[in-house]
């Protein structure tokens, strides 16, 4: 029988997830279909306890029903620091290939893989993150998992956010696991030029507003990685400038595949085929 997986999100017409999942299934030839479902913050539980009780492989989380979810389901270390889950595992339901029985539930189980993602689009792009210093812009949703994930990984962090209130209250509870600072935007040309890494997780650049940047190619220098996670649009201003001042350049795709496939790995065991997984999301975005 076909495993069903899905992503609920509110709205969820944009997500990619689909896409990438559907792809991997394909090029493994694995009997699996991924879906999209409308799911409203007040109809989360059901629709998890529904999903489990139809034998679903898995779920991934979007807006606004991350932070909701750590009520709902068990967090595992990660997800319960960074506040939010992104994926839910269902042990116990091993993935039904086959026609053998499904047995043994033993709860369920919400993970949150943004960080990860984020280290490993580094680690795919040849970046050494150990004591690096990296500078990410943004204290918000993203900004934790990749905060909290760099620093446990012995990356030095520093926040810097529009509200600088956040960006310290988040370097903070970041402390706990490694190295972090936080601070506002008025000293980003200093901050940019001691940064080996810098990492906007603002949604400054994105699309419709897609000529804006918080550091142009004059506060860059050679040899810097410049990884914006906003994918839309695929090459965003902040990239260009880094283009422009001759730094490495990594794109929000990365990020989205690899956090998308770490949740494949978590649901499957299986190792997930990135690239095919990474072309057929480059190739919806492309031809939009
Ligand atoms: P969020 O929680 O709403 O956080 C938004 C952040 O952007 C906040 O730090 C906010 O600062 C800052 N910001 C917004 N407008 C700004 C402006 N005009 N000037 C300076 N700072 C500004 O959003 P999120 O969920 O973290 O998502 C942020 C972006 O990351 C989105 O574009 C999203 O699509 C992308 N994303 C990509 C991936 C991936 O896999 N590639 C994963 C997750 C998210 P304040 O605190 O001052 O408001």
């Amino acid at each position: 029988m076909k495993t069903i997986f899905a992503v609920f999100g509110d709205p969820v017409e944009h997500s990619l997830s689909p896409v990438m999942h559907n792809a991997a299934y394909k090029a493994l030839g694995m009997d699996c279909k991924y879906h999209k479902f409308r799911v409203t913050m007040d109809d989360l539980e059901a629709a998890i306890m529904g999903a489990r009780a139809m034998g679903f492989g898995g779920l991934n989380l979007t807006i606004p029903l991350k932070e909701k979810a750590l009520d709902i389901v068990e967090p595992d270390t990660m997800a319960l620091v960074i506040g939010a889950v992104n994926t839910i595992e269902f042990p116990g339901d091993a993935i039904e290939f086959s026609d053998d029985t499904i047995a043994g539930i033993t709860g369920i189980v919400g993970h949150n893989t943004d960080g990860i993602g984020a280290v490993k689009a580094l680690a795919a792009s040849g970046v050494d993150i150990l004591d690096s210093r990296v500078l990410i812009l943004g204290a918000g949703g993203a900004a934790r998992a990749v905060a909290y994930q760099l620093a446990k990984d012995g990356a030095r962090v520093t926040i810097a956010n529009r509200t600088t209130g956040r960006a310290q209250e988040l370097a903070e509870n970041v402390r706990s696991v490694g190295d972090a600072n936080g601070t506002g935007l008025e000293e980003l040309p200093e901050l940019t030029a001691n940064a080996d890494i810098i990492i906007n997780t603002t949604s400054v650049g994105m699309h419709p507003d897609t000529d804006r940047t918080l550091v142009t190619a004059d506060m860059m220098h050679t040899g810097q990685v410049i990884f914006d996670i906003v994918y839309s649009p695929l090459e965003t201003r902040l990239l260009r400038e880094a283009k422009k001042a001759g730094a490495v350049t990594i794109d929000g795709i990365r990020m989205l595949v690899l956090q998308g496939a770490e949740s494949f790995r978590i649901w499957t065991g299986i190792e997930p085929p990135v690239g095919v997984m990474e072309q057929a999301v480059r190739d919806v975005l492309g031809s939009k």
